[in-house]
C-alpha cells in the first residue's frame, strides 16, 4: 500500500497548500494522512467564536469537514499552541510526529519549506523545521528509542517534499522559496481543493482573495523534493511516488 503524509500547521493549510495532491493521490488508491499541529486558535478570523477554546472546537470540525471532501484517509488535528510555534518544545513536537511516522509508515511526505510556503507564517517555517526532523529521525535508532519498546519499528520514508508555488500573495513580504521539481497537474480538482478551502467557514472573510489567487495560479501544485532515499540526481517529476518502492 502507497501512503503519503501531510504535516500541516493550522486548519486550512491542507487544502490550501495540499490539497489538489491529496485528491489526486486518493484517485490513485494511495492511503493519504494529513496531522495538523495546532487548531488555529489564533486566527484574526474567529467565526463569531467567544473563546480560543471555542475556536479550536470550531476549526477542529472545520478541518474533519475538508478532510472529507479531500478524500483524505485519516487526519488529525494536535494541541500545539497556534502563533507560538516557534515556542513550543523541539523535541515534544518531534517526538509526537516521529511517533505517527513510525506508526503510519508512508513512503511519501509533504510539508511547507523553512521560509513558511507563500505567507512566510512562521508556524508554517516550524511546521517545516520538526517535520523534517522527524522525517529523519523515525529511521533512527537512538532517536526517541522508547517508541521503539512499544511494538513500532523505525522507519525510513523515502522521499519528502515541500510544496513551492510559483506566487506570492499580493498582499504579503515575498518569501524565498525552495525551486520546484515536481508538477502535479491537479486540473479541475481546483474546484474540489476551494470547496475544501471554504469548509473553513469560521475563515470566511478570506474567501474572496483565496478564490482569486488559486483561480490564477492554482491549476498545479508544485513541489521541491527535499531529501530522498536511496540518494539520487534531482530531475523533473509528475508524480511524487515516481521511483517509490512499495513496502
Ligand atoms: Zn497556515
Amino acid at each position: 500500500m502507497r501512503r503519503l503524509l501531510v504535516v500541516t500547521a493550522h486548519p486550512d493549510d491542507e487544502a490550501g497548500g495540499f490539497g489538489g495532491t491529496l485528491l489526486l493521490s486518493h484517485e490513485r488508491g494511495i492511503e493519504t494522512y494529513v496531522i495538523c499541529l495546532t487548531p488555529g486558535q489564533a486566527a484574526s478570523n474567529r467565526g463569531g467564536a467567544k473563546s480560543d477554546e471555542e475556536l479550536s472546537e470550531m476549526r477542529r470540525k472545520e478541518f474533519a469537514r475538508s478532510c472529507e471532501i479531500l478524500k483524505v484517509t485519516h487526519g488529525e488535528v494536535l494541541n500545539f499552541r497556534d502563533g507560538a510555534l516557534d515556542q513550543a518544545n523541539f523535541l515534544a513536537v518531534v517526538g509526537e510526529l516521529t511517533r505517527r511516522v513510525r506508526e503510519i509508515q508512508p513512503q511519501v511526505m509533504a510539508t511547507f519549506g523553512p521560509e513558511g510556503a507563500i505567507t512566510g507564517h512562521p508556524d508554517h517555517s516550524m511546521a517545516a523545521l520538526f517535520a523534517t526532523a522527524a522525517f529523519h529521525w523515525a529511521g533512527r535508532q537512538k532517536r526517541f528509542p522508547d517508541q521503539l519498546k512499544n511494538g513500532l519499528s523505525l522507519h525510513r520514508t523515502q522521499k519528502l517534499y515541500y510544496t513551492s508555488p510559483d506566487f506570492f500573495m499580493d498582499d504579503r513580504e515575498p518569501v524565498s522559496l525552495p525551486p520546484w521539481n515536481a508538477r502535479i497537474a491537479i486540473g479541475k480538482r481546483l474546484d474540489t481543493k476551494l470547496a475544501a478551502f471554504k469548509s473553513h467557514t469560521s475563515q470566511s472573510p478570506l474567501f474572496e482573495r483565496v478564490d482569486k489567487t488559486f483561480r490564477r495560479h492554482g491549476e498545479q501544485e508544485l513541489f521541491h523534493l527535499a531529501a530522498a532515499f536511496p540518494p539520487r540526481q534531482m530531475k523533473v517529476e509528475e508524480d511524487l511516488f515516481e521511483g517509490v518502492t512499495e513496502t
